[in-house]
């Protein structure tokens, strides 16, 4: 008996979602608005692979282990060592080697439960005093993309900074040829299983059957036509640039002044640029009633230490914005729980980086992909069961 289930979107979790389902035996059609899949996995086309959104994986989930598993993730970058060491901690104004003590002392007690119900600002101020609450706030935009990091969740912050700050060695990884180079082999998979992948193909109205909505939680919205779907996500304000090679040039710089983040992505994977050249991305969190000139101005500013003397060796560039597509911010009182389910009754499921499942950013649409297919599988088989 076939076993029919549409997925709606391309990106990361519409692909899971879709591998999923046709690994367990189900038939799929999955929908992509765009002419290309990959979602915010996007990259721009060579010579230049500069991401949309996401740039590495962390390799402490149950989502890694389903990537590597089949082998999508492919091979693995790393900076040669004499890049490695050129990374810098931004605090009061100077480039500094180390983060300071007070962030080392807070660091050191990662054994240490944090409240869910608490802000995280309020619950280190009264241990480690305000500046290290906010130095350690500001560490962590590389993962919230927020300005204001210390007002969410004290428990959502200290879990992001133990997997960001706290494993030696640690668990990031950067994929050859980017995430660009993953959604290809996610892509090649669900052929392989013969899922029926459609681009160019908007979906307006639900379909019926078993369906996995894939999409951004703002088109899920529209398309479930339930105004609950909503959660915090980042604001930021990004700066891709390539410039002519130069060893001044940092690998890693956390902005601990502003909440910004500055990643080289060449010297662990030269394929990404042109010989002689570097590709960075520097991020900048867009504070509450902050214009975009001056969020522009303030990454510009971050580039300036990171990267001396750009303006004179770019050789290609691109500025952007991007507001609530940086994966989900928890508030306090709030867990990953209480986001949005994955199970919305008759058949009908939710998958991305906004709903009820646990990680960081594309984890949560990894995770809450598979969570998704195990439902629409239960269900296609429910419905055959219940045939006449
Ligand atoms: C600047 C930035 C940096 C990031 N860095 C990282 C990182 O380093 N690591 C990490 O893990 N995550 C990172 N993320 C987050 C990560 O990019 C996302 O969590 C992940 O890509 C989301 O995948 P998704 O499939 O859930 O959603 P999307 O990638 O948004 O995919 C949704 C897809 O649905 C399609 N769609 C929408 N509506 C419809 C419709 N009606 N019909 C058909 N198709 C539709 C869209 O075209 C899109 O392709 C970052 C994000 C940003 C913006």
């Amino acid at each position: 008996m076939p076993k029919e289930i549409t997925v709606v979107g391309g990106g990361l979790a519409g692909l899971v979602a879709a591998i999923a389902c046709a690994e367990a035996g189900a038939r799929v059609t999955l929908h992509e608005a765009h002419a290309t899949f990959g979602g915010r996995g996007r990259a721009t086309a060579a010579p230049y692979i500069a991401h949309e959104g996401a740039h590495v994986f962390y390799a402490d989930g149950p989502h890694w282990s389903w990537l590597t598993s089949r082998g999508l993730t492919g091979p693995l970058g790393r900076p040669p060592l004499r890049d490695a060491v050129r990374m810098g901690f931004l605090h009061g104004g100077r480039m500094r080697r180390l983060p300071p003590a007070g962030f080392l002392r807070l660091m050191a007690g990662r054994g240490r439960k944090a409240p869910v119900d608490e802000d995280f600002f309020t619950w280190v101020s009264r241990t480690h005093g305000a500046e290290t609450a906010r130095v350690a706030a500001n560490a962590i935009g590389v993962v919230t993309y927020d300005a204001d990091t210390g007002r969410l969740s004290a428990a959502f912050v200290w879990e992001l900074l133990r997997r960001v700050f706290a494993p030696a060695p640690p668990a990031v990884r950067w994929v050859i040829g980017g995430w660009q180079a993953v959604v290809g082999r996610l892509v090649d998979r669900a052929r392989e299983l013969g899922v029926r992948l459609e681009p160019n193909s908007r979906v307006t109205e639900l379909p019926g059957g078993p369906v996995i909505v894939a999409t951004e939680l703002a088109s899920a919205r529209v398309l479930l036509g339930d105004a609950s779907l909503t959660w915090e996500s980042g604001n930021c304000a990004m700066l891709d640039l390539a410039v002519r090679r130069d060893s001044r040039d940092r690998f890693i710089c956390f902005d601990l002044d502003g909440g910004g983040f500055h990643e080289s992505y060449s010297m662990q994977d030269p394929t990404v640029a042109p010989e002689g050249e570097s590709l960075f991305q520097i991020d900048m969190p867009v504070r509450r009633d902050e214009g975009r000139t001056d969020a522009r101005r303030r990454v510009e500013e971050l580039a300036d230490l990171t990267v001396p003397g750009w303006r004179e060796r770019t050789t290609w560039r691109r500025s952007g914005f991007s507001k609530g597509r940086t994966g989900a911010l928890d508030l306090p009182g709030y867990t990953w729980r209480d986001r949005p389910a994955i199970d919305r009754g008759d058949g009908v499921f939710l998958a991305g980086d906004m709903v009820a499942a646990p990680g960081m950013r594309g984890e949560i649409s990894v995770n809450s992909a598979i969570k998704a297919a195990e439902g629409a599988v239960r269900a296609a088989a429910g419905k055959v069961g219940a045939a006449p």
